[in-house]
């Protein structure tokens, strides 16, 4: 097709499960710079269609484009390669690393193994631990170890790992279970932040914290998109009433 202004384009996606068609010709667009929420109940589709996204499953039907390139075929490594990172909920950090070496085998894991055999330190890679580590508001903790760090700082330090690597497209899962709220409020603006220079999808739960990031939201139910749209708007759109209350 041609959605050349797109960052990712969704079309007609679907996924079945023995029959069961978790993800039913899903249509969506995400922009550059684009921070999209997306919300539903549960079983709505909303982790089947990030790993869709990152190459962890296959879709039945439909295709997924990335700048223009045809990714839905791709394996999960490839989709890293071609600038799309994911954040899963159990972190993978090392712990016995400190913030600042942590970010740098991410940097070399995320370069080919040749790359990584040859791997020193170099201009560029100290300027992006420093943009990354401001980025993450961890600049003052990079000699620390990754194993003392808060929950929220461990989270944070997840998503600089994925930033090393640097993507186009940031795909988050719940950044904020667990977090204090005065975490959830420093996640908000780090979310901000990383969106001026690339995009982010974040699966959330949490209503208060989708209110405080959110410009626009989609939400999923039994795969489909019920709606989209801004937060005021999905917000006060019955269908999306009805699907919460569960009448
Ligand atoms: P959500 O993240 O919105 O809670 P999921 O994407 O996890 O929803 O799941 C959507 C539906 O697809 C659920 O009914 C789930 O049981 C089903 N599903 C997801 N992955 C698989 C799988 N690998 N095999 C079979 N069913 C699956």
């Amino acid at each position: 097709s041609t959605n050349t202004d797109f960052l990712l384009a969704i079309e007609d996606l679907t996924v079945s499960f023995d029959g069961f068609k978790a993800v039913d010709s899903l249509t969506m667009y995400i922009d550059k710079n684009e921070l999209r929420v997306i919300i539903g109940p549960n079983g709505a589709g909303k982790t089947t269609l990030l790993d869709l996204i990152c190459g962890k499953t296959k879709a039945s039907g439909g295709s997924i484009q990335f700048k223009n390139q045809e990714i839905t075929k791709l394996v999960e490594h490839q989709i890293t390669r071609v600038g799309i990172g994911r954040k899963f909920q159990t972190p993978s950090i090392y712990e016995n690393l400190t913030v600042y070496q942590n970010l740098e085998v991410s940097y070399s894991e995320g370069r080919s193994v040749l790359g990584s055999l040859f791997f020193k330190s170099t201009p560029k890679l100290e300027a992006l631990i420093e943009e990354v580590a401001s980025d993450i508001q961890l600049t003052e903790l990079l000699d620390t170890e990754a194993g003392v760090l808060s929950h929220g700082q461990k989270q944070w330090l997840e998503i600089g790992m994925l930033l090393m690597q640097e993507p186009e497209l940031l795909m988050l899962d719940e950044p904020v279970a667990g977090m204090s709220a005065k975490e959830r409020d420093e996640t908000a603006e780090l979310l901000n932040r990383l969106c001026k220079n690339r995009s982010v999808i974040v699966i959330e739960h949490d209503m208060e914290f989708v209110k405080k990031i959110a410009r626009k939201v989609t939400v999923l139910h039994q795969g489909k998109i019920l709606a989209e749209g801004a937060m005021e708007k999905v917000q006060a759109d019955e269908k999306v009433i009805e699907v919460y209350l569960g009448h």
